[in-house]
């Protein structure tokens, strides 16, 4: 016999798990259920192309029994088995991702979440521990010559010793704790059953029910047949009527390890160029136990080729953007010992991949029409995944656009592009536009005629939150005049816009970038403006000599910055300074970027600025000034102020001639 100590963490999940008040203890029986039809999808699938190891056990099935005299329930299944090493590092550890992650949120949760939590986390196996006192797994491994058994009673340690069995198999035996007594009723377990795993297409065996009174069977003792409790015919096989609103959320739970109900769920029996069985979920809330921050996992559906598993993250089937989505195929149009290089050559595989992702984007669609709040809070946990598509999806762009919500600046619900554009102002323009007119021919020979069109614009700002966005200098212009300014906090937002600049005809636009008039100048305006300009040339040239050529394009003035002394900005099909931010973190090249500083012509220290310039060209208290104004705007920026040294002694040099 071999005894092992368990780590001290798992000890504690265990704590928590059987002492708190844990909402459903009933799924024990769906998270061991799920575990012997995932071994023996294993053994299935290997017995493909060996079927020695079956020796004749070859009929699948999982069999459930209670056992009221001594308190036991036991799950039997022939599936692949576990050797020495599996029951150990598989029944015990805590290495896997899921728990250490929900350890390590633990540790940060406060003592009354901490039940909240549980009653989230996919617990697996552990689960049995929520109700029974202790467990036995005896098992074989179709690789291993010997059998063990593992117990354990979770509060100290584990025993695992060596037993006589021959054939593979695994089975898990509850010693059922006083509390749980009830769940040794056959009714109770054919109810759990039915319940929650009646999808699982390998047979479930129980006694069949024996009707006699207690006397008659006290009289005769009769050990009743195995009877199959579950209907083997998977959920997806099925009529979608037949298909209750419990079942599919209980399939969904099954496949994605997620606590919530789909957000929607696709159904569909395909008979056309390919044929193929699927059901497919949307996710409604946060799953814990997906990591979507690494498109590296492994995701995609689970790939059925009659009726074997035979990938279980079949990659190749769902675009990285989506790969949330919690998904069963099932085909026969594929040979059984498809490899994963065939796989990716598959062009009937592709036009799965192309048809369901239109299909989701239009369930999408739906979903924000008819639900929108639900479609909101989706949105807020998935969007940025669903923003990746910009580097795949290039035929899809207008459909995504649609379906792509939005923070705008001061309001907290999201918007689409849809609804900013009814509200959005529109300002005529005019165009050329295609008519009969003969004697309008243009320079192409097509005939022409001008005429009023309405354009509107969208306007974002790129910024890392909203509150960096609200301190932008150029926001204010949009805000007295009640325009909606989009505000892009993810960080694939900067290459969003690259590549996303259109939408219904009317152009994405940073409110940095430098041709934006939201007036129309009187001419008055435009001749005062001219004027300003040969008036403030010299005292730009010095601006632009005494910061450094090289950084800046043009100095100009502006009088919408808000209470900035200076700004700058992205000269035109310049990069923006977010994506530049970016670019350099991920090691990119990027040219040096010049910037067009513009000053507020309304900020008094401007005039004062040129009033010392117009006295002494050399002032010393100039050149400080434009060197810290400088600093000033790119501070507004968020960039990084590169002479720090510089900027501390410059403002040291301002504060003490302010007290003296
Ligand atoms: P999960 O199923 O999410 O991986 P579990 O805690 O339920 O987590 O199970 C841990 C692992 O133990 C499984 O992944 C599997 O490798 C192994 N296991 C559990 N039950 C069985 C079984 N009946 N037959 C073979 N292996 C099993």
């Amino acid at each position: 016999m071999s005894k092992h100590n368990f780590e001290a963490e798992t000890g504690r999940i265990l704590e928590l798990l059987t002492h708190s008040i844990y909402s459903n203890k009933e799924i024990f029986l769906r998270e061991l259920i799920s575990n012997c039809a995932d071994a023996i999808d294993k053994a299935r699938l290997k017995s493909l192309t060996d079927t020695t190891f079956l020796w004749d056990d070859s009929e699948f099935k999982i069999t459930v029994e209670a056992d009221k005299n001594n308190k036991t329930i036991t799950i039997t299944d022939n599936g692949i088995g576990m050797t020495w090493e599996e029951l150990i590092s598989h029944l015990w550890t805590i290495a896997k991702s899921g728990t250490k992650e929900f350890i390590d949120k633990l540790k940060k949760a406060k003592e009354d979440s901490a039940h909240n939590l549980i009653g989230q986390f996919w617990v697996g196996f552990y689960s049995s521990f929520m109700v029974a006192d202790s467990v036995e797994v005896e098992s074989k491994s179709w690789l291993d010559t010997k059998a063990h058994r593992w117990t354990s009673d979770w509060k100290s340690d584990y025993d695992i010793v060596e037993i006589e069995k021959e054939t593979r198999w695994t089975k898990i035996i509850l010693h059922i704790n006083e509390a749980n007594i009830s769940l040794l009723d056959d009714w109770k377990l054919k109810e759990l059953i039915k319940k929650y795993s009646n999808y699982v297409w390998v047979p479930i065996m129980m006694r069949a029910y024996d009707s006699r009174t207690d006397e008659e069977k006290a009289k005769e003792p009769k050990i009743m047949d195995f009877e199959q409790v579950n209907e083997t015919k998977p959920i997806w096989k099925k009529d979608k009527k037949d298909i209750t609103k419990e079942e599919y959320k209980n399939f969904y739970q099954s496949i994605s390890s997620d606590w919530n109900e789909p957000l929607f769920t696709i159904h569909n029996n395909v008979e056309w160029m390919v044929s193929y069985k699927s059901i497919l979920f949307a996710p409604s809330d946060v799953n814990m136990y997906k990591n979507l921050s690494d498109p590296n996992q492994e995701f995609g559906p689970r790939l059925y080729v009659q009726n074997v598993l035979i990938l279980e993250n079949a990659k190749e089937l769902i675009p990285v953007w989506l790969r949330f989505i919690s998904w069963v195929v099932e085909t026969s149009d594929l040979p059984l010992n498809i490899s994963r290089e065939m796989l990716q050559e598959n062009t009937i595989l592709d036009k799965i991949k192309k048809w369901l992702t239109k299909k989701v984007i239009s369930e999408f669609e739906n979903t924000l029409k008819n639900k929108k709040e639900d479609y909101i809070k989706f949105w807020s946990n998935y969007g940025k995944v669903v923003k990746e598509w910009i580097h795949y999806e290039y035929d899809l762009k207008q459909e995504i656009a649609w379906i792509s919500l939005f923070k705008w600046i001061n309001n907290s619900e999201l918007i689409t592009l849809d609804e900013y554009l009814e509200k959005a102002p529109a300002k005529k323009e005019e165009v050329e536009i295609e008519g009969k007119k003969e004697d309008k021919v243009n320079s192409e020979g097509r005939e022409s005629d001008l005429g009023q069109k309405e354009i509107k614009t969208i306007y974002y700002i790129i910024a890392k939150s909203e509150n960096e966005a609200l301190a932008s200098p150029y926001i204010s212009q949009f805000k007295e005049k009640n325009i909606d300014v989009l505000v892009l906090t993810d960080a694939i937002d900067s290459f969003l816009v690259q590549s996303f600049n259109e939408f219904k005809e009317a152009k994405l636009v940073s409110i940095t970038s430098n041709d934006i008039e939201l007036e129309e100048k009187t001419p008055e305006n435009k001749k005062q403006e001219e004027e300003k300009k040969v008036e403030f040339k010299s005292l730009f040239e010095l601006i632009k000599s005494t910061i450094w050529d090289e950084k800046i394009e043009e100095v100009v003035l502006n009088d919408k910055l808000w209470t900035a002394l200076w700004a700058l900005k992205t000269p035109k099909n310049g990069i923006d300074p977010q994506l530049e931010k970016m670019m350099k973190a991920m090691w990119q090249t990027v040219p040096k970027q010049k910037r067009i500083l513009e000053l507020n012509s309304k900020n008094s220290l401007v005039d004062i600025m040129k009033k010392e310039f117009d006295s002494d060209v050399k002032s010393e208290k100039l050149t400080d000034t434009i060197k810290y104004a400088y600093y000033q705007a790119i501070l507004l920026e968020w960039w990084e102020v590169e002479n720090i040294k510089e900027f501390v002694e410059l403002t040291n040099k301002f504060a003490s001639s302010y007290l003296k």
